[in-house]
Formats: C-alpha cells, sequence, structure tokens
C-alpha cells in the first residue's frame, strides 16, 4: 500500500493516479469521499456549524467512489455526483465537515476497509500516512508553494469551465491549508516516516516517476 498526503494543488490526485496505473494497482481518492458527504449536508439542510445534525448525516449517508486510476466517479446514495462535488458550494464547506470528529471516524473506518478489499492501492489524502494506514509500504508528501498550487488549481478550473478567477483560487488554498493543519483531529502533516517530495519544478510525469523508482526501492522485495 503507497500513502500519499499533502495540500491542494501539489498535483496529488494525477500523480496518484499515475502511479496507480504505472503500478498496475487501485487507486483510492479519500478526498472525493469527504466531498460526497459534504454534498449530502449540504442537500440535507442541516446547518454547517451543527456538530451533531452534521455526524447524523455523515453516518447515514451512502459513499461510493471508482478505485480504477482511470476512473473518477463518486456516488451519493447511488446518484453519480462525480461533477457535483467539485463545485464551488462543495469545496467552500468541506473543509468544516471534515473537522468533525464523527464524520472522520465513518470515512476512516470506509477507507481502511476499501483499502483492504483493495490489496495494492495507492490512496491519496491528508492523513492517509498518520492515522488511516500507519502500516503502508511507503508513505509520499507531496508540497509545493501556495502561488504553485492556486496557479494548478486555477489551470485546472479554466480546462474544466468552472471560471478563471487566480486571487479567488489562492485566498481558498490559503484558507483550506490553514483549516486543514489547524483542525484538532488528525491535522494535516507529513508522518514521520514520509518521504517529503516538493513538486513545484517537476512535471508531473517526472514526479510519478520518482514516486514509482522510491516504491520500488522500498518495497521491490514485497511486491
Ligand atoms: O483532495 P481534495 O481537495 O478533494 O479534498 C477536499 C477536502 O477534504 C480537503 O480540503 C480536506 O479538508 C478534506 N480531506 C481530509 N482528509 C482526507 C482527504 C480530504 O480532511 N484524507
Amino acid at each position: 500500500m503507497v500513502a500519499i498526503d499533502g495540500p491542494a494543488g501539489t498535483g496529488k490526485s494525477s500523480v496518484s493516479r499515475g502511479l496507480a496505473r504505472a503500478l498496475g494497482e487501485s487507486y483510492l481518492d479519500t478526498g472525493a469521499m469527504y466531498r460526497v458527504v459534504t454534498l449530502a449536508v449540504l442537500r440535507s439542510g442541516v446547518a454547517l456549524d451543527d456538530t451533531e445534525g452534521v455526524s447524523r448525516v455523515a453516518d447515514g449517508v451512502e459513499v461510493a467512489v471508482d478505485s480504477h486510476p482511470d476512473g473518477d466517479r463518486a456516488y451519493l446514495g447511488g446518484e453519480d455526483v462525480s461533477r457535483e462535488i467539485r463545485g464551488d458550494e462543495v469545496t467552500r464547506a468541506v473543509s468544516g465537515v471534515s473537522a468533525i470528529p464523527a464524520v472522520r471516524s465513518r470515512l476512516v473506518d470506509l477507507q481502511r476497509q476499501l483499502a483492504g478489499e483493495a490489496g495494492g492501492v495507492v490512496v491519496e489524502g491528508r492523513d492517509i500516512g498518520t492515522v488511516v494506514l500507519p502500516d503502508a509500504d511507503v508513505k509520499i508528501f507531496l508540497t509545493a508553494s501556495a502561488e504553485t498550487r492556486a496557479r494548478r488549481r486555477n489551470d485546472q478550473n479554466v480546462a474544466a469551465g468552472l471560471g478563471d478567477d487566480y486571487a479567488a483560487v489562492l485566498a481558498d488554498v490559503l484558507r483550506r491549508d490553514e483549516l486543514d493543519s489547524t483542525r484538532a483531529v488528525s491535522p494535516l502533516r507529513p508522518a514521520e516516516d514520509a518521504v517529503i517530495v516538493d513538486t513545484g519544478e517537476m512535471t508531473q510525469a517526472q514526479v510519478v516517476d520518482h514516486l514509482r523508482e522510491l516504491v520500488e526501492q522500498r518495497c521491490g522485495a514485497i511486491r
């Protein structure tokens, strides 16, 4: 199992998918799972600061995500919500919802179950090496400056037809970094045994190659 953590905009999703493809393994996007729960909370009408109400929604929600590196579908109770979970409303609310302990424990259990069933799997998120899979064979923490990450996110938004607003994206990146790294439960931080990789000056293909080498060095013998 490979754990890949890091903040938004480090190229984490593309790199994690690329690595899973290169290794012939499954892929689990845990951020998509937090986004699906957040969408369920928004649709339920429960106030985002109503911790008990949000926890209740999270408890009853049926979350599913594609496990193939070439698939990017996410489902809420069987409904395909892949596009909606990437929208502004969910992106604004997701850090708050994912800071609630009951939301995290529900999803961490599900993530461990899915990773266990998948066998060889690349799991990406914020707390995979520290909390979800502390015994992962390889732990990687991707970084890049906030400006680089915001530029990449904004380019993705433009390509997906979701608008062009670098300043707003940078503000959102900084706000989410702050929320994700200061929350009481599972804050975003590298595991002690994680390899830290700065992707700022690297292309995606270079990062995938580098990670594949790391995985081969570390666990060539057990794969
Ligand atoms: O990776 P993505 O940007 O889609 O994640 C959305 C949000 O979900 C993050 O900003 C973070 O608040 C939350 N998250 C988390 N733990 C994870 C994955 C995502 O708290 N393992």
